[in-house]
């Protein structure tokens, strides 16, 4: 079949198969089909949508275009954890050591293992490379061979899409950027589960987020993204959970790349816990730990577990190999967090008056962020890690007139009106008692 042709039976709301998908993408792979006939493709996927059969080809496909992790035996369970991501989304920073912590404890080391993929930060939302970055020396530019030998030996690594991990997605994904064809679930899921795939997994859990910090503005959009990945996971002898969770505010009391490792490290040590924060972070854990332990730990078990190990402090020293074994220098950082940060100037915002605080917008504070320098311009642009913001007071709080809600860490006097303007609007204080909400919203099996 031609090109044209297979463009033309999509355009027209066509099932293609495996014989009528493998020549367009293996061909872009390659080089061989144009942008412009995979931009129409594209478009045509865009308004056609794909059924759970064609997305897990197409998957299949942009998957095998690249190589995969190899496994001797499947005897120990590899699994992964992928977010749709947000602001202040730290979680896979903690769950690697604790979800290490725990399943070490209780199934013995290797039982579990971590291959993380992760991304760079997309648009208002932060990435966990970057944030790992801030650590000076950490580098996620691993080979294969090295993340092999990193997971031999601790169970775990993180690392960055290289070029020969799923490369169709790399050129499918930069040519949606710019044909307005990113907002697509099969687009999307594909993209995000030939990465996912290629690390030869046996559980995948999800945290698909709503709200307007996140990818997905309403919760009905998020739930049809999370059932059509974990479709497709399941189709390809993944067992996967999707958590369906809230991103209307930041997650967790900070926002910017050290300040949120730095919230990490605290999480860890069991000295700040904040609600949210610890609510997501939980319950992905205890799904990881389900998940690896082939259900023979419950979830209710594996929650009491990560308790333990934040009250007695254990995972901490996982969290500091994260960083050390890929070249990081964690007393560097935090030899800097306690003395280097005196250069930045601060903003606080106040309480106007006596009441509760009832709305942090998620959005606003994402795109603030990346105003004062803590988010990329472009590709290639750099990152201040050590700008950012934290939150005294959360949604639910009570707050007295004159009261700091929000700290805004900046560098560049120039910032400090659009930081206020930006605080004054997306902050809320009202005098009726406010509840927070639940963090998680629902999971999907
Ligand atoms: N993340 C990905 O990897 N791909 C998408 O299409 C969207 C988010």
């Amino acid at each position: 079949m031609q090109i044209k042709e297979i463009i033309a039976k999509k355009r027209d709301g066509e099932e293609l198969d495996l014989e009528a998908l493998r020549p367009i993408v293996d061909g872009f792979a390659r080089g061989d089909v144009p942008d412009y006939q995979m931009a129409a493709f594209l478009m045509a996927v865009f308004f056609r949508g794909m059924t759970g059969g064609e997305t897990a080809i197409l998957t299949e496909l942009m998957w095998k275009s690249g190589v995969t992790f190899p496994r001797a035996e499947q005897t120990d369970f590899w699994i992964d954890k992928h977010s749709t991501g947000g602001v202040g989304d730290k979680p896979s920073l903690i769950l690697v050591p604790l979800v290490t912590a725990v399943c070490g404890r209780l199934l013995g080391k290797s039982a579990v293992r971590i291959p993380m993929v992760s991304g760079r930060g997309l648009g208002h939302s932060g990435g966990t490379l970057d944030k790992l970055e801030s650590v000076p020396g950490f580098s996620p530019k691993i080979t294969m061979a090295h993340a092999l030998a990193l997971i031999e030996k601790n169970d775990f690594f993180m690392m960055g899409q290289t070029e020969d991990l799923a490369p169709a997605d790399r050129v499918m994904y930069a040519l949606r950027d710019v044909t307005g064809t990113v907002e697509s679930i099969p687009l999307i899921v594909s993209s995000i589960m030939s990465k996912k795939l290629s690390e030869n997994l046996n559980g995948l859990v999800f945290d698909v987020k709503s709200g307007n910090g996140a990818f997905m503005k309403t919760a009905a959009q998020a739930e049809t993204l999370a059932r059509a990945l974990v479709e497709v996971a399941k189709r390809k002898g993944v067992d996967a959970v999707a958590l369906l969770t809230r991103m209307d505010e930041p997650l967790g009391f900070k926002v910017g790349h050290s300040l949120e490792v730095e919230e990490c490290a605290d999480y860890l040590r069991g000295t700040s816990r904040e609600k949210g924060l610890d609510e997501v972070t939980l319950a992905l854990a205890a799904s990881m730990i389900h998940l690896g332990s082939r259900k023979k730990i419950s979830l209710a078990q594996a929650h009491k577990e990560c308790e333990s190990e934040l009250v007695s402090g254990r995972a901490f020293p996982i969290f500091v190999t994260m960083f050390e074994a890929q070249g990081g220098n964690w007393r560097k950082f935090e030899d800097h967090r306690r003395s280097g940060c005196d250069k930045l100037l601060c903003y606080a915002f106040a309480s106007p008056k006596n009441g509760y605080v009832a709305k942090v917008e998620a959005h606003a504070f994402g795109v603030l962020l990346n105003a004062i320098g803590g988010g990329r311009q472009s590709t290639d642009g750099v990152i201040d890690f050590e700008v950012g913001m934290e939150f005294k007071r959360k949604v639910g709080d009570k707050v007295e007139e004159g009261e700091p809600i929000v700290l805004v860490f900046f560098r560049d006097e120039a910032h400090r009106q659009a930081i206020a303007d930006t605080l004054r609007n997306a902050v809320h204080v009202t005098e009726a008692r406010v509840q927070s909400l639940p963090w998680v919203l629902d999971t999907l099996e």
